[in-house]
This record gives structure tokens, sequence and C-alpha cells, in this order.
């Protein structure tokens, strides 16, 4: 029987980062992922705070090669007359972290998954894991399947829960749960031939809303576009069987779109993936945890999925640390990876619960400095969501103006808002 001392199901950014991290602590770490890399994955626009995590991996030079650098992101309003304003991170409140990139993703995993490797993990790909035993004393009994479907099995003193939207643990114990307060699809694919931005602002993400929800467009470095439109589960429902023209079709919906368009040739097959946002109010039990996507996705707009994922994976190892090791403060150590997983969630969740009202689209057309309010935003943005209350009292001025611009045109918000039909209140302060 193959043992090891901690299992992690999963090589995506949260799984490579937290085993990576792992073996050079000098633990006996294997990896399963049910893909063979590198491997297709939405996702390619990065943030400035996780570069710190590059360097901390020693990934940092491999990735600045693929990444086409990214200094900010255009919002662009079609209800502002096409009016676009573009958000820097150099201007947050910590102007260390100016920069982030763009990649793609197949490339981007695999050079995290290569390192893990590297640095001492043994990494399985093309084996999906189909079950685990977490009432085995001991040694936890994990089952997986090869690409021939063979059965192996492995025991494991830990088990790392790092599969993504398939969040396969949540979904074993039954705590996976839709977000009721947010429901979002996406449709995409990648494009030649999209007019870029000029000069330094080339590599920057474009936003544009519209009247289904918004779109992103996210350029690559060899010339590509990853475009995408994330809408209401209703709108995608419509789409039939032909994506790549649904996706053509939801573009026409945007006059600004369709101009960056004009001459754009779609080279990959489009893909859709329906309500995606969810959360598990299970994130850490005796001997498994979860991390990154596994146990919460909410939406796309902030860009924030990877750093989240990456974040919550080095903020997982204490847990394991000290559950292996026996120590006496695991109870609070849980209670602290539980605490600052939600954090994270709940500041992004406000906002991308409101993204799509008139009153947001205002305030984020109209930035304006006062007291730090911009800076606090453009720290968000920017992934800045961990240190605790540093943008905190700017962010609930932002909020105070929210509903002063909700109340000054409450008609259109409240029109719009009812046809959202959520309940808003963030579902991230459930006990876990
Ligand atoms: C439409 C859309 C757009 C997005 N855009 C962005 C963006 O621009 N920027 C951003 O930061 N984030 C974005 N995200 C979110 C981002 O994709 C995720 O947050 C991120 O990939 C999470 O990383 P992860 O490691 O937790 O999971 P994943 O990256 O999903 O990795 C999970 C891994 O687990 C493996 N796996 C799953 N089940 C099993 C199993 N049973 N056995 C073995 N292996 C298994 C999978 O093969 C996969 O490799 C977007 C998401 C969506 C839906």
């Amino acid at each position: 029987m193959n043992q090891c001392d901690i299992l992690v199901i999963g090589g995506g950014p949260a799984g490579s980062t937290i085993s990576t991290l792992l073996s050079e602590k000098g633990w006996k770490v294997v990896l399963l992922d049910k893909d063979k890399h590198p491997r297709f994955h939405i996702g390619e626009s990065l943030l400035p705070l996780s570069l710190p995590i590059f360097d901390k991996l020693g990934v940092r030079d491999q990735i600045e090669k693929i990444g086409m650098l990214k200094r900010g992101a255009e919002f662009v309003s079609q209800y502002h007359n096409g009016a676009n304003v573009t958000y820097y991170f150099k201007g947050a409140k910590d102007k260390n972290h100016p920069i982030a990139y763009q990649v793609r993703r197949a490339e981007f995993d695999h050079i995290l998954l290569s390192n893990s490797r590297d640095k001492g993990t043994q990494v399985f790909e093309e084996m999906r894991v189909t079950d685990v035993d977490l009432d085995s004393n001991g040694m936890r009994l994990i089952t997986a399947e090869n690409c021939n479907g063979d059965p192996i099995e492995w025991k494991a003193r830990y088990i790392v829960d790092a599969t993504g939207r398939d969040s396969f643990l949540a979904k074993k114990l039954g705590t996976r749960k839709n977000n009721r307060f947010h429901k979002s699809s996406a449709i995409f694919s990648h494009f030649e031939n999209v007019e870029r931005l000029q000069g330094e602002d080339e590599g920057n993400i474009s936003i544009y809303w519209f009247d289904n929800g918004w779109f992103w467009m996210i350029p690559l470095v060899d010339g590509t576009m990853s475009v995408g439109a994330v809408c209401t589960p209703s709108y995608l429902q419509n789409c039939g069987k032909d994506l790549d023209k649904f996706l053509w079709d939801t573009i026409s919906g945007s006059p600004d779109v369709t101009r960056r368009m004009k001459n754009a040739k779609m080279t990959i097959e489009t893909r859709a993936t329906g309500n995606y946002s969810y959360y598990s109010d299970h994130l850490v039990g005796e001997n498994h945890i979860l991390i990154g996507d596994s146990f919460a996705f909410i939406d796309p707009i902030f860009s924030s999925g990877v750093h989240l994922a990456m974040t919550s994976a080095i903020n997982a190892i204490d847990v394991i640390e000290a559950t292996l090791n026996g120590t006496p403060k695991l109870s609070s150590t849980k209670r602290e990876y539980v605490r600052k997983s939600k954090q994270g969630l709940k500041t992004l969740s406000w906002f991308i619960y409101r993204m799509t009202q008139p009153a947001m689209r205002n305030l984020f057309m109209n930035p304006r400095n006062i007291f730090g309010i911009e800076e606090a935003v453009l720290s968000m943005l920017a992934g800045d969501l961990y240190r605790k209350n540093s943008i905190d009292i700017q962010l609930f001025l932002f909020k105070i103006l929210y509903y002063i611009n909700f109340c000054v045109r409450w008609k259109e918000n409240w029109g719009a808002y009812k046809r959202r039909k959520p309940k808003v209140k963030d579902n991230f302060s459930m006990s876990m």
C-alpha cells in the first residue's frame, strides 16, 4: 500500500502551492490530479498580491516569462456613453505591488505543478480520486483510478482537498451549497485580431458592463485575447447547442466589445460554465482540510480566484502541521484558518453582489480619492484582502457612498435590484 503524510487531491494553483511548501518542510507529500498537464483552465487574470507568493514558491521568473504585464483594470460602461476608467494598481494604498500578469492557465498551472514535483512532491497525473474514507482509524484511505480505470489506493495521515469547483469532499460530506445571494454563469473563448489597448495599458484587463451582465477581455502575451461574458444563468439557458454562435450573439449586445472585435477570429471552441457560485459550510475536519475553490467560489469579476486559492493553501499549512505534530493550540489554529478564509470572501462578496447595480457602476466610473477611498478600492482590486483593518474604514465609506447613490436614483437601482432578485446579505458569516 502506498503511504504518505499528506495527500493532496488536485493540482491547480491551490494544490500545487500547498504541496510545494509542505514538501519543502520535509513532509512526505503525494498529489493526485485527474488531468494530464498542461491542460486548459479558465482564470487567466492574476493579482499583484500573488507575486509575493510566486517569490515564496520560487517561480516568479518563470511566470514573468509566460505572463502579459498587467498594470490595472479598465472599466467601460455603455451606460456612460462608452466612457472608460482605468484603475492602476500603483495607486493602491501599498505602493509595493504595482503589477500583475495575465497568463494562459495551462502554462501557469504546469509551472506550479512541475515546481512542486521538483521540490519533492510525488505527483501523479491522470489519477482521479474516487473515494476517501475519513472514518478509518489513524491513516486515511484514499481510492483513485488511473487513466485505464485501474483502482489504486493510498494511505495518508492527512488529506487536502484542492479539487476546485469539483468540490470533492464538500460534495461527499453534503456541505456544498449554492450561493443564495449570487447566481452567475459564463461563456468564453479565445480570439485573435482583437483590438489591443495601447502602450503601457496593453496588458490591462477590460471589463464591459452590458444588459445581461459583463464581459472580460484579457490580453495574453502571444496576441490572443480571452473574451468571456458573465451573465445570469437564465440568460445562458437559451444558449442551445451552438456555443460559438451564442457567444458571438452575446458580444453583439455590447457596442464597445463589438467595436474591438470587428476583425476577430475565434481560435478555440467556446466553453460555458453553469451557475458556479457556491460555498461549503465545512472547511476543516479532524484530518482533512478544504482549500481554494474546493470550499467556495463567488464570481470572477475581480480576478481573485487564483489569489484566494493560493492564499488559502498557505494559510492551511499551520493547521496541517499543528494536526500532524499534535500541537495543543490546534483548535485556535483551525478557527484562525476559517476566519481568514471567510475574510477575503466577505470583503469581495459585498462588492460582487452589487457590481451590476447602476449605483455601483456610477461609483466605479467616477472614482474619487476622498479620504483614501479610491486607494482602498484599488487595494482590494490588487488582492490586498488579508491585512487586518488596513482598508476597512475607507471601504466602509465607499459603502455609504453606494447607498447614497442608490437612494438618489432609487427607481433605477430598485428595478435592477429586483431583476437580480437576491437577498443581498453576505453569506460568508455562517458558521463553518
Ligand atoms: C468563468 C470564470 C472565470 C474566471 N476568471 C478568473 C480570473 O480571471 N482570475 C482568477 O484569479 N480566477 C478566475 N477564476 C477562478 C479560478 O479559475 C479559480 O478560482 C482557480 O482556478 C482556483 O484554483 P484551485 O486550485 O482551487 O482549483 P482548480 O484550479 O480548479 O484546480 C483543481 C484541480 O483539481 C483537479 N481535480 C478535481 N477533481 C479531482 C479528483 N476527483 N481527483 C483528482 N484531481 C481532481 C482538477 O483536475 C484541477 O486540476 C474564474 C472562474 C470562472 C468560473
